[in-house]
């Protein structure tokens, strides 16, 4: 089977191939950390997972990369916004740094709460100062930036493929709502270091060979993909040559312009190759049919819902139920009826685990398990078509249900295995069944293991992995109804 991806840059389904055979890297734009993130922009990071997720299934290691933005970036898409963070800092009257790290710690907390991979790398805007400034540097000695009134500037008409992955070409751009400025060559220039006298208000500043200023938004995202995902950077130096195509970008449907379009711009000004191979984007999320906003009381935050009492499973499932170039519409009845689709699963789950007889394998039951695995990669090959996979799910969960009594100890025990290694893809069913309360995760992970292992009946590893639960204070016993933890 072939894994193929929807390119935004081709705009074409084109099959995946990496860089560096059986590796993926990865970048995913994150939060400007100057509010809490809602289930809009975690539907764009849910999807950011699901690609990885999927990826590791398929047997690729994945470096992935997401940012946090704490400087730079604007309120308004030209360069005369006040800086988010520091807008929001002055309205609580508390430093930039300190809002920061309060909504990157709850950030942290929603990611974790929707049972997200953890990336490899979350570079910070403010640590990536050195790399910024050497890569603008970069820009200027090859005739792509300019100096003006004290900010340095990305001149696009030295970039003739500026405007491709949004399709904004050049002269479009006249109606965007962009106003002109005298200090620019042209009206979309952007600004890659500020340190014009207008921003020495700024509180986050720094020095550069332009004097006292700050980064523009876009530079970061250039920057950290650079110093994370390619050898270009080192000790803060930038190496054009060394700089290797970053195989996987993502964002919401609203990062390509102008965010990726600047950053297109200003890798490839810098180095001679593609910046990035497969552009990938999210759709938009739609909140009770209309598109968020405070006074419609519709911007849902992960933590206030799990407040509710909905399971984060349930907001997981919803927001990858649907397929990412689709829109998608989050309700509070979408997420009841998740949680129902849910209990489906669980009770299947259930109901395999307090099997105890032992039967022959029964040839019916096994050919909807082996269906259901060709189905969901088949699915998830075609760009990732969730939706179309977790239809084959339920589906094979009807049928099984039909066939639970023909079903023996051995086989129920596989089949487990079976929806468990298949979860590592949706990550809606983790912990299932499990006795959790007061089980670390960590303990979780190990048992959820113990159980593959015991499915696929590798006795050594289950034995093994039994001990290191136990060195680690936790005794796990099996019994009809799955395993029982226990703190010793
Ligand atoms: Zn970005």
């Amino acid at each position: 089977m072939v894994l193929k991806f929807y390119n935004s840059l081709t705009n074409k389904l084109e099959e995946f191939k990496p860089v560096h055979k059986g590796k993926v890297t990865m970048y995913n734009c994150g939060p400007t950390v100057y509010s809490y993130a809602h289930i809009g922009n975690f539907r764009s990071y849910i999807f950011a997972d699901l690609i990885r997720r999927y990826l590791e299934f398929k047997g690729y290691e994945v470096t992935q990369v997401v940012n946090i933005t704490d400087v730079g970036h604007l309120t308004d898409d030209g360069d005369d916004g006040e800086d988010k963070m520091e807008k929001a800092a002055k309205k609580e009257k508390k430093h930039p740094l300190e809002i920061a790290e309060f909504f990157t710690k709850q950030f942290l907390e929603d990611w974790n709460t929707l049972n997200m991979e953890e990336p490899e790398f979350r570079p910070k805007a403010t640590e990536t100062v050195s790399e910024i400034i050497a890569l603008t540097q970069e820009l200027i000695k090859n005739g792509h930036a300019y100096e003006s009134e004290g900010n340095i500037y990305f001149d696009i008409s030295s970039f003739p493929e500026y405007g491709k992955l949004s399709g904004n070409k050049l002269e479009n751009l006249t109606q965007s709502r962009v106003e002109s400025d005298a200090a620019k060559k042209n009206k979309h220039d952007f600004v890659l270091w500020f340190s014009n006298s207008k921003f020495k208000n700024h509180i986050l500043k720094w020095d550069s060979p332009w004097g006292e200023g700050y980064p523009g938004w876009h530079m970061e995202c250039s920057c950290m993909s650079a110093k994370f995902l390619t050898p270009a950077f080192q000790d803060g130096k930038f190496d054009p040559e060394k700089f290797e195509t970053i195989d996987i970008h993502t964002g919401g449907e609203d990062n390509k312009f102008p965010h990726h379009e600047c950053e297109i711009a200003q890798t490839q000004g810098a180095v001679d190759k593609p910046y990035v191979h497969y552009w990938m984007h999210a759709k938009h999320l739609l909140s009770e049919g209309e598109k968020m906003s405070k006074s419609l009381g519709n911007v849902y935050l992960v933590f206030d819902l799990v407040k509710e009492g909905f399971s984060p499973r349930a907001i997981r499932y919803l927001l990858i139920s649907g397929h990412y170039r689709l829109p998608l519409n989050f309700t509070k009845d979408g997420l009841s009826a998740a949680a129902k689709s849910l209990d489906r699963i669980d009770n299947l789950l259930i109901a395999l685990y307090a099997i105890d007889e032992e039967k022959d394998g029964n040839e019916q039951a096994a050919t909807i398990i082996s269906e259901l695995k060709l189905t969901v990669e088949k699915e998830m090959d075609n760009d990732l078509n969730v939706s179309g996979a977790l239809g084959a799910l339920f589906e094979a969960v009807r049928e099984l249900n039909k066939v639970l009594d023909k079903i023996g100890k051995t086989q129920a025990q596989s089949f487990i295995g079976e929806f468990f290694s298949l979860d590592k893809i949706f990550g809606i069913m983790d912990k299932l069944v499990l006795d959790t309360e007061l089980i670390p995760e960590e303990i979780m992970d190990l048992v959820q293991e113990r159980e593959i292992a015991r499915s696929n009946k590798d006795w050594s590893v289950s034995d093994e992995l039994r001990d290191e639960i136990k060195a680690q204070g936790y005794e796990v016993k099996d019994t009809p109804n799955g395993p029982q933890v226990k703190k010793l």
